[in-house]
C-alpha cells in the first residue's frame, strides 16, 4: 500500500520540505473507483467517527458528549440523511449524547451495541428512542461482522461483557475495504486490549483510532505493535482535565512509525481510500507531526 498521500498546497509542502520529509507526501491524484472516507468528527472531549461506503452507506460509530445536535447537523449539511447503521462503543456520556440528537433528527435503520446496563439518563434516552422508533437493535459480540458491498465492519470486542466495568466492554470494530483497514477502539483499557492479543483477534490496521483518547491506561506496547499503524488518530479536547493525551502514549505510537494526529490540533479529520491507497485532510495536519513530545499533553497524566 501507498503509504502517505495528500493534498498538500505548495506552501506547507515547501515547509515540510525544509524538515527534510517532504519523501512522505507524494502527489495527491484524483480517486478513479469510489472512495470510502472515515470523518473523525472534532466532537471536543469524546469519539465520533462517520463513515461512507463506496456504495453510499453511512455508518456512524459514536456521537460525542453534546447534545446540542452538533453531530447531526454536520451530517445533514454534508448530505447524510439517514444512517444504515449506528454503533455505540459503550454507554459514557462522552461517545453517546451526540448519537440521541442523530436518532431524533434522521432515520436509523439499525443499532449495534454491547448491551450494558448503565444507569445515565442520556443512556435511558438513547435506548428509549430505539424502542420508541422501532429501530433493529443488535447486541454485538466478537466475530460478528457487518458486511455491505466491499466493505465488512467485523467485530473484535468484547467476547463477553464484565460486570461493572464500561471502557473494557468497549465494542472494539475492524472496518476493512480493499487493502485498507482502520481499527476503532472506542475506550479500551490495557485488560481488553491482553485479551484481544490472548485469542488472536485480526488487529493489524493502517488506520487505529487510538483508544481512551489517548490515555496511558491503554494502548500498550504489545497491543501497537500488533495493530502496526500508519496513521494514529487522537480524538481528545484541548485542554482536557484528564491530560490526554498521554505523552508516554504519543511516543509509544511514534516509536512503532505511527503518524499521529489529534482532534484537537487539526480539527475534523478526513481519511479518503480507493481501497488502495489513501489521503487525509486537512493537509495542515501534517505539520504538527513535527512538534516535540513535551507539547502532547495538556495537563499531568492520569
Ligand atoms: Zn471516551
Amino acid at each position: 500500500m501507498q503509504r502517505y498521500s495528500t493534498l498538500a498546497v505548495p506552501i506547507i509542502a515547501a515547509v515540510l520540505l525544509l524538515v527534510g520529509s517532504a519523501a512522505l507526501l507524494p502527489a495527491g491524484s484524483a480517486q478513479a473507483v469510489p472512495s470510502l472516507v472515515a470523518t473523525f468528527l472534532d466532537v471536543g472531549q469524546g469519539d465520533a467517527i462517520w463513515v461512507q461506503t463506496p456504495d453510499g452507506q453511512d455508518l456512524l460509530i459514536d456521537g460525542g458528549p453534546r447534545t446540542d445536535g452538533r453531530v447531526r447537523d454536520y451530517l445533514l449539511s454534508r448530505g447524510c440523511t439517514d444512517i444504515e447503521l449506528m454503533v455505540l462503543t459503550h454507554p459514557h456520556a462522552d461517545h453517546v449524547s451526540g448519537l440521541v440528537p442523530v436518532l431524533e433528527g434522521m432515520p436509523v435503520h439499525e443499532v449495534w451495541y454491547n448491551g450494558q446496563e448503565y444507569g445515565s439518563a442520556i443512556y435511558a434516552r438513547f435506548l428509549g428512542l430505539i424502542a420508541a422508533e422501532g429501530i433493529v437493535s443488535r447486541t454485538v459480540r466478537a466475530g460478528e461482522a457487518y458486511t455491505r458491498g466491499a466493505v465488512t465492519l467485523q467485530i473484535l470486542h468484547p467476547q463477553t461483557l464484565r460486570a461493572s466495568e464500561a471502557n473494557n466492554n468497549s465494542v472494539v470494530c475492524r472496518l476493512s475495504y480493499g487493502e485498507l483497514d482502520l481499527l476503532l477502539t472506542g475506550d479500551v483499557e490495557a485488560s481488553a486490549e491482553g485479551e484481544m492479543l490472548g485469542r488472536r483477534a485480526p488487529l493489524e490496521a493502517e488506520v487505529l483510532k487510538v483508544a481512551h483518547h489517548g490515555s496511558d491506561s491503554s494502548s500498550t506496547l504489545a497491543f501497537l505493535e500488533a495493530v502496526s499503524p500508519e496513521i494514529a488518530v487522537i480524538s481528545v479536547g484541548a485542554t482536557n482535565p484528564y491530560g490526554h493525551p498521554s505523552p508516554a502514549t504519543v511516543a509509544r505510537l511514534r516509536a512503532l512509525g505511527a503518524a499521529v494526529h489529534r482532534t484537537d490540533w487539526c480539527g475534523t479529520l478526513v481519511l479518503t481510500s480507493d481501497g488502495t491507497s489513501y489521503t487525509l485532510a486537512p493537509p495542515g495536519c501534517w505539520l504538527y507531526l513535527y512538534l516535540p513530545l513535551a507539547l502532547h499533553s495538556a495537563g499531568p497524566g492520569p
